[in-house]
């Protein structure tokens, strides 16, 4: 077997980490090309040093000298390279055949599409880039012949339950629908009124996953969940009417594909990304991810529900910039990362995140994206707006 070499961005992230934690199980299979990290310069170079990287990326320069003098601390020969552009960089670099995609929010953007231009093998799980830029992602994966396997663990269950020519279009596969399901989050079957002084650490605590702050309180908004379902529009070729989204609290199917004659085949699993992480890494083969088995004797009822729209109102905002296209999907997510950041900062509270998303797409004009630099415009634009209406809120 040849060993392949990998680019992990974000890893000293959640994804980051349990990436990590996989590779390290089949050092046979893989060697490390290039970690990174925004900040975290002790963690990156522990993880540079342990799994012997080439390069270590900061993306933020300021922190280039720290970082070399951890690396020293440690004996590491990493090279240090640092900035936004070293990202793209490294991915780039013809011993980089793997990309994993794990910074979170449209920072991750750049390189991510920047991989597929490059015609790496993508894995991602950086849903923002595919949600504000999914045309982009499609166009360059088509033209550069370039493999994206999703990460996110419910894309990556209708991956598996998918036929391998889904890209044809459902319809001419016998699908008539993807069903996403969603954990419900923290505040399941809570009132909307009961959620109003929700604090970000009661946001955070995501009663089945372990995951980065920001997609938590996207997972206690659903915010998480219209993102990906923005994201199964553009990775599955699928229409809006064809997606839908049912609340499944124990979080152990984690999508299923309902065919033309009846058939719903799905995708189960105890709840821990190393799965569909492995998955994505050794994709048509199976490798071992140090995951517990599912014991389904163990497991006393798996329920379903559907989602309740008034109390998470984010939902059915996906829905609709999803039939509106054109930038409306980028200012969905801009806003929403810049109301997440203000909410774990406790400058605005629970529920006006999806309230200042809105006030966003009211305020914002429409336009269309015909290349990355109106993605990248369009997403000022929103973030400047969002700010905006924060301070006017919080005043
Ligand atoms: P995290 O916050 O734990 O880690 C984010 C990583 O991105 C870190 O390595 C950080 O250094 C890096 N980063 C942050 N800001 C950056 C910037 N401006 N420039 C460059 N790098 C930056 O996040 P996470 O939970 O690992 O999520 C990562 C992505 O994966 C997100 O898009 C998330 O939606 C998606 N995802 C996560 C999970 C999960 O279980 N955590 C599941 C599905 C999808
Ligand atoms: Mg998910």
């Amino acid at each position: 077997m040849t060993s392949q070499g990998i680019t992990v961005l974000g890893s000293t992230g959640s994804i980051g980490e349990s990436t990590l934690n996989v590779l390290a199980r089949h050092p046979d299979r893989f060697h490390v090309i290039a970690l990174s990290a925004h900040s975290n310069v002790e963690r990156l170079a522990e993880q540079c040093s342990q799994h012997r990287a080439r390069y270590a990326v900061i993306s933020n320069a300021d922190k280039a000298i720290a970082l070399q003098s951890a690396l020293n601390r440690l004996q590491c020969k990493a090279e240090v390279l640092a900035g936004p552009d070293a990202l793209s960089d490294v991915v780039r670099m013809d011993e980089t055949e793997v990309v994993m995609a794990a910074i979170v929010g449209a920072a991750g953007l750049k390189p991510t599409l920047h991989s597929v231009q490059a015609a790496k093998r993508l894995l991602l799980a950086n849903k923002e880039s595919m949600v504000i830029a999914g045309e982009l992602f499609r166009k360059a994966a088509a033209e550069h012949n370039a493999t994206i396997i999703p990460v996110d663990s419910e894309h990556n269950a209708l991956f598996q339950v998918l036929p391998e020519n889904f890209d044809t279009g459902l319809e001419n596969v016998g699908v008539e629908r993807l069903i996403l399901t969603a954990s419900g989050g923290p505040f399941l079957h809570r009132e909307r009124e009961s959620l109003r002084d929700i604090t970000p650490d009661q946001a955070c605590a995501h009663p089945n996953w372990d995951m980065g702050r920001k997609i938590s309180v996207d997972s206690a908004t659903l915010m998480n969940k219209g993102l990906e379902v923005i994201e199964a529009r553009w990775l599955f070729n699928a229409r809006p009417d064809q997606i839908e989204v049912v609340i499944h609290p124990q979080s152990i199917v984690h999508s299923m594909v309902a065919y033309r004659d009846g058939s719903v085949l799905a995708q189960l699993g105890n709840p821990d990304m190393r799965t569909p992480i492995a998955h994505a890494l050794a994709w048509p083969e199976r490798i071992e991810a140090g995951v517990k088995r599912l014991n389904l004797q163990e497991m006393h009822k798996l329920e379903f529900y559907p989602p309740d729209l008034k109390s998470f109102p984010g939902l059915a905002l996906a829905f609709q910039v999803l039939e509106a296209g054109g930038n409306a999907t980028v200012i969905f997510n801009a806003a929403n990362e810049i109301a997440v950041e203000a909410f774990l900062q406790e400058r605005i509270g629970f529920l006006q995140i999806p309230s200042i998303v809105a006030a966003a797409l009211d305020v914002c004009e429409t336009g269309n994206i015909n290349n990355l630099d109106d993605v990248l415009e369009f997403d000022r634009l929103a973030r400047d707006a969002a700010s905006k209406i924060i301070q006017s809120q919080t005043r």
